[in-house]
């Protein structure tokens, strides 16, 4: 495994790389649904290269940059057992260099809505920083997690504008086995938070078992039966639950399609998102999904 810090050596390595590469970007402090990215690289791709880099331009002013768990000893040794190819880890120096002025921006409802109605600067960060990546190790496929969905299509449609020759591959969210999704914050959590973030896998649990189970289309009305679940639990403070179209993200009022369900919920100073697919059995568009196979949630 090599690694490599400057965009120069990055794109030396890239030259001398011949059949398909998978570019796995992440920002470090890894866990399984990380590496689970990387294994599906490692199985497809005859080059994985794997990114590590807390990149600024996504946080805002009063978020956890400095804070964001960094151990790029720790990250090395578990790619290294994944049998990665190439570990780009640069600096901010290296992505912004003096002068950078290549923003990438995605407008529109996709990035206004939800995480952008949060965190304003989050999605032009992250299309800043991952087009830039993609144009530097231009692979032919790049492994995003339905974990981040909203970026996950953010993402997508950046790689559309950009005219980037890359397949972007959403894979599903890895969870601890009580439910709980990983994320690398979730080391920000004491043991009564990591207790009452349960409240998530909880709530997305109730509003499947609603759609799926029990007939439910009323999108407030399921909306109101998880708050209510999440109220309930008193380190919680909910940021959004919403109820989208699968595929644009657009708000539904009626569950006639195939759906995502998301939530963005505050547990002590810590924020955490996570979503699951909502699958109204017996529609159209959904037994044409099915057919693809396009659930991965
Ligand atoms: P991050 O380092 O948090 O920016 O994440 C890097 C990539 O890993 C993103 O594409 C995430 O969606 C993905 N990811 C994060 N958590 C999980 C998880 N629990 N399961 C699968 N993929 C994940």
């Amino acid at each position: 495994m090599r690694v490599v810090e400057t965009v120069a050596e990055m794109r030396q390595a890239r030259a001398a790389m011949g059949g398909g590469v998978g570019l796995v970007p992440t920002m470090g402090g890894l866990h399984e649904g990380h590496l689970s990215l990387v294994r599906r690289a490692r199985s497809a791709d005859d080059h994985v290269v794997v990114s590590l880099f807390v990149n600024p331009s996504q946080f805002g002013p009063k978020e956890d940059f400095d804070a964001y768990p960094r151990d790029l000893e720790r990250d090395l040794r578990l790619l290294e057992a994944e049998d990665a190819h190439v570990v780009f880890a640069p600096s901010v120096e290296e992505m912004y260099p003096p002068g950078f002025d290549e923003w990438v921006e995605v407008r529109g409802p996709l990035t206004e809505r939800l995480e952008g109605a949060f965190r304003p600067q989050f999605f032009r960060g992250v299309t800043t920083v991952v087009a830039r990546l993609l144009r530097i190790v231009r692979p032919q496929r790049a492994y995003f997690g339905e974990k981040d969905a909203q970026q996950l299509r953010v993402v997508r449609r950046m790689a559309e504008e950009q005219r980037l020759p890359v397949e972007i591959v959403g894979l599903p969210t890895l969870r601890e086995p009580d439910g709980l999704a990983m994320s690398s914050r979730n080391a920000y959590l004491t043991s009564e938070e990591r207790q009452a973030a349960l409240v998530l896998p909880r709530a997305l649990e109730l509003g499947r078992t609603m759609v799926e189970c029990e007939g439910v289309r009323d999108a407030d009305r399921l909306k109101e039966a998880l708050a209510d679940c999440i109220r309930r639990e008193p380190l919680a403070r909910i940021d959004y639950v919403a109820v989208t179209d699968y595929e644009t993200l657009e708000e539904l009022t009626v569950i006639d399609r195939p759906a995502l369900l998301l939530l963005a919920v505050r547990i002590g100073s810590t924020r955490l998102i996570d979503n699951a697919s909502l699958i109204p059995g017996g529609s159209e568009a959904t037994e044409e999904l099915r057919r693809r196979g396009g659930f991965s949630t």
